[in-house]
C-alpha cells in the first residue's frame, strides 16, 4: 500500500473537479492530485455532445466535450497529477489531515494523505425504483443520462418510439437528439403542472420538434414482455395522484427517465460530514469548506447546477481556499446562517463568515414554483439588508443574488432569504 502526501487532493475529474485542481495551483499549492474513477477526465461534459457551453465563462458556445477539454487543457499545463481509473472508496479525517482510501485495476488498494480535499463527485440520476413506477420489467426502460451515454459515446440507437418522463434538462435535450437520430419522440410527460427544464431547452428540444408536453400528468403503468410495448399515462391533481377515468396508452418501446439528480454524497456522509436535506449535498461555507475543516466540495456533488459555468466559478473558489488550508490558514470569526424562507427550496452557502467574505459574497438558490415579477428579499431578524427583482423565476432555473461584505457586517447571526410577488405593497416595505 502507498501513502504518498499531496497539499490538495481532489476527488472526481469533471468539470468541478478539474477547476478545483487548476485554481488550488494558481493558489501555491505545490503537490496537486485529481482522482479519477472513469478511463478519462471530463465527467458528464463527455457525453454532453449539445452546444450551449460556457456561455459565461469562456464568452463562447461550446459543446461538452471541447468544455471539458479546455480544462482538461489546462490541468496538463500546470503540475497537477492526475490518475484515472481510481475509485475513491472514502476519506478518513484524523487530526493529522485527512486520509484518501481508493483502489485501481492497476494498483489495488491505496492510501493518499492530503492538506486538504476537494470532494467533485458530482450527482447521480434517480431510476425507475426509486419513483416505484408500477408495472412490468421489460427491457427499454433506462435513464435519460444512460441513454445519452449510448447513443453519444458507445454509438449504439436505443430505441424508435419513445416516451420521456420528466422534463429536466436532460430529459428535454435526449428528447431532441432521438428525434435527431431518427427515433419519434411520441411524447414527454411531467409530474408538475409546469416543466423542470431551462425556458430555452424547452423551446429548442421540444417545440421546434412539434413533441407534446403533458403537464400534471405520469406514468402509471409500464407493459411489455421482454421488450417495452407500451406506458399507460395519466393526468394528476394537485397532490400528484393520478386522477380516475384519465388514463391513456401509449404504444412505444423505449421509456427514458428524467425524474431528478441526487449528490452523489456516500463518501460525505461516511466521513461525518453535515448534509443539507433540502440539497441532499453538504452543507458549506462561503469557500466551500464542509463542516469537517479541511474538507472542501464544490460541483454537482454540492447542489445540482443547471450551467456548468457556474460550477466552474465555485470550483475555482474551493480550490483556492483548499490550497491557503493546506498551507496553513485558518478561518475564525461570526459565522452567519443563512435560512431558507417562504418560496425558497435552498440556498449554497449555507453559512457565511463575514470575516472571510471578500467584497461580495454570491448566494445560489432555487424558488420553489414558476414566479413572474418577483422581489428576493435578504432579512437580518426584521431589517430588510438587501432586495433584489426578477421577471421571472422557475425551479428548474438556479438564481444567484450578490452579498456584498458591508451588508453581511450589519447582518445579525441568522439572515433569510425569501420570495414574494412585486407589488405596490412589497414596493414600500
Ligand atoms: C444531460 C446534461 C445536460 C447538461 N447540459 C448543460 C448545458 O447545456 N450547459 C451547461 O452549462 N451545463 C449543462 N449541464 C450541467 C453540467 O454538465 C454539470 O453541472 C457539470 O458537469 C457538473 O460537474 P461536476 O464536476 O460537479 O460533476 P460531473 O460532471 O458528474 O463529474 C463528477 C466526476 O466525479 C467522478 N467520480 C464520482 N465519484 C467518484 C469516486 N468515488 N472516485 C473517483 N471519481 C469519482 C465521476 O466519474 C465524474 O467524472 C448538463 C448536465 C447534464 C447531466
Amino acid at each position: 500500500m502507498t501513502e504518498k502526501y499531496y497539499d490538495v487532493a481532489v476527488i472526481g475529474g469533471g468539470p468541478a473537479g478539474l477547476a478545483a485542481a487548476v485554481s488550488a495551483c494558481e493558489h501555491g499549492a505545490a503537490k496537486v492530485l485529481v482522482i479519477e474513477r472513469d478511463k478519462v477526465v471530463g465527467g458528464i461534459l463527455n457525453q454532453c455532445i449539445h452546444n450551449g457551453f460556457g456561455l459565461h465563462y469562456f464568452k463562447e458556445e461550446l459543446t461538452g466535450p471541447e468544455y471539458a477539454g479546455r480544462f482538461a487543457e489546462m490541468v496538463r499545463n500546470t503540475a497537477a497529477e492526475v490518475v484515472t481509473g481510481t475509485m475513491v472508496l472514502g476519506i478518513d479525517t484524523p487530526e493529522s489531515g485527512p486520509v484518501i482510501r481508493c483502489v485501481s485495476r492497476e494498483d489495488g488498494y491505496r492510501e493518499y494523505r492530503a492538506g486538504a480535499v476537494v470532494l467533485c463527485m458530482g450527482c447521480r440520476e434517480r431510476t425507475r425504483g426509486a419513483i416505484a413506477i408500477p408495472g412490468d420489467r421489460p427491457s427499454g426502460v433506462m435513464t435519460a443520462g444512460t441513454a445519452q451515454r449510448y447513443v453519444n459515446m458507445e454509438g449504439y440507437m436505443i430505441g424508435r418510439r419513445i416516451v420521456i418522463l420528466g422534463s429536466g434538462d436532460i430529459g428535454l435535450i435526449m428528447a431532441r437528439r432521438m428525434t435527431l437520430e431518427g427515433a419519434k419522440v411520441l411524447a414527454c410527460v411531467e409530474l408538475c403542472p409546469y416543466s423542470n427544464g431551462l425556458n430555452r431547452n424547452i423551446v429548442q428540444c421540444l417545440e421546434d420538434y412539434g413533441i407534446p408536453l403533458y403537464l400534471s400528468h405520469t406514468v402509471t403503468g409500464v407493459h411489455g414482455r421482454g421488450r417495452l410495448e407500451r406506458v399507460t399515462v395519466s393526468r394528476v391533481d394537485d397532490k400528484r395522484r393520478p386522477v380516475e377515468g384519465t388514463a391513456f396508452d401509449i404504444e412505444c418501446d423505449t421509456l427514458l427517465l428524467s425524474v431528478g439528480l441526487i449528490p452523489e454524497n456516500e463518501i460525505t456522509r461516511d466521513a461525518g460530514i453535515e448534509i443539507d436535506r433540502r440539497t441532499n449535498g453538504p452543507t458549506v461555507y462561503e469557500n466551500m469548506m464542509t463542516t469537517r475543516p479541511g474538507v472542501f466540495a464544490c460541483g454537482n456533488v454540492v447542489h445540482v447546477h443547471d450551467l456548468v459555468d457556474f460550477v466552474t466559478a465555485e470550483s475555482m473558489r474551493a480550490g483556492a481556499a483548499a490550497a491557503e488550508y493546506a498551507a496553513g490558514k485558518r478561518v475564525s470569526g461570526r459565522v452567519i446562517k443563512l435560512v431558507n424562507g417562504e418560496g425558497v427550496n435552498y440556498t449554497v452557502p449555507q453559512m457565511i463568515r463575514p470575516d472571510n467574505a471578500g467584497k461580495v459574497t454570491e448566494v445560489f438558490f432555487r424558488t420553489n414554483i414558476p414566479r413572474k415579477k418577483s422581489v428576493i428579499r435578504v432579512m437580518s431578524g426584521d431589517t430588510q439588508i438587501a432586495s433584489f427583482r426578477r421577471e421571472y423565476m422557475a425551479p428548474g432555473e438556479m438564481e444567484k443574488i450578490p452579498l456584498p461584505r458591508v451588508l453581511l457586517d450589519r447582518a445579525g447571526d441568522t439572515v433569510t432569504v425569501s420570495v414574494e410577488p412585486a407589488g405596490e405593497a412589497a414596493d414600500r416595505a
